[in-house]
């Protein structure tokens, strides 16, 4: 089976109620401009989860930017997967670097947040990606493979998950890795899918994110092995999103 194609906004720290207007204007143009052959998906923060979830258009999935391991239990500030489902979403982002920075976690910790995603029926965004002093270092393939099979639960499946591929580096810089070292990352990650999953591992996505924009998408988006794109920073406004997404209207 072919990968499908995804294009997921992630709007981190940002959004506040007034912010559904850019989810509505999203769907106007969804709806009145050429269809696009990718499935769309917006990750707010959780307080807009539900309500997004509630709102969105058809053919707008919604999902979080994380989860706890946990169904429930004491564990002040967090969210669990289970809540999240009950909350409208469809994905859960795993793994992003801000989260791997910011709070520590590594792979063992992203696994098992996939394997808490995959528990409520979801689908898990696993992402992955090098530093600069990695790429600097010519480590970037021991890297971002290492993570891939430290982060990626043993029952992972096209239908449960997806692989993010996002140099830490062009994240919310500007700064994107050329078209080739984009595809030899993601012929790597290819690979080790099939390595790991047998013929299964040709069907999961893998998406690539970091400073995606409408005028570098389309470029991108046909890199060997790239199925969609995680978007952070464009995503925000809806008229920058849906030039992104024109990469897949032809
Ligand atoms: C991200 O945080 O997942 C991301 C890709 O951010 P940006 O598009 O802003 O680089």
């Amino acid at each position: 089976m072919k990968p499908t194609a995804l294009v997921a906004g992630n709007w981190k720290m940002n959004g506040l109620a007034a912010s559904q207007a850019e989810l509505e204007a999203l769907g106007t143009y969804l709806s009145d401009g050429a269809p696009a052959d990718c499935d769309v998906l917006i990750c707010p923060p959780f307080t807009l989860v539900a309500a997004f979830a509630a709102n969105a258009a058809d053919g707008i999935a919604v999902g979080a930017q994380d989860c706890h391991t946990n169904t429930s239990g004491a564990h002040t500030g967090d969210i669990s997967a289970e809540m999240l489902k009950d909350a409208g979403a469809t994905y859960v982002i795993v793994g992003h670097s801000e989260r791997r920075a910011d709070h520590g976690e590594g792979d063992s910790l992203v696994k098992a947040k996939a394997e808490a995603v995959h528990g409520q029926g979801m689908k898990a965004i696993v992402c992955v990606g090098e530093t600069e002093a990695e790429r600097d270092a010519g480590n970037t393939l021991d890297i971002v493979l290492g993570q891939l099979a430290g982060s990626l639960p043993d029952a992972a499946t096209a239908a449960n998950t997806v692989v993010a591929y996002e140099p830490v580096w062009a994240i919310g810089t500007g700064r994107t890795p050329t078209v080739e070292d984009v595809a030899e990352v993601h012929t790597a990650i290819r690979s080790a899918l099939v390595a790991r999953f047998g013929e299964a591992g040709n069907s999961f996505s893998i998406l690539y994110g970091g400073s995606v924009k409408p005028s570098n998408a389309d470029e991108l988006m046909n890199a060997a092995n790239v199925n969609g794109a995680l978007v952070g920073g464009a995503s925000l406004k809806a008229s920058d999103f849906n030039g992104i997404i024109d990469a897949y209207r032809k």
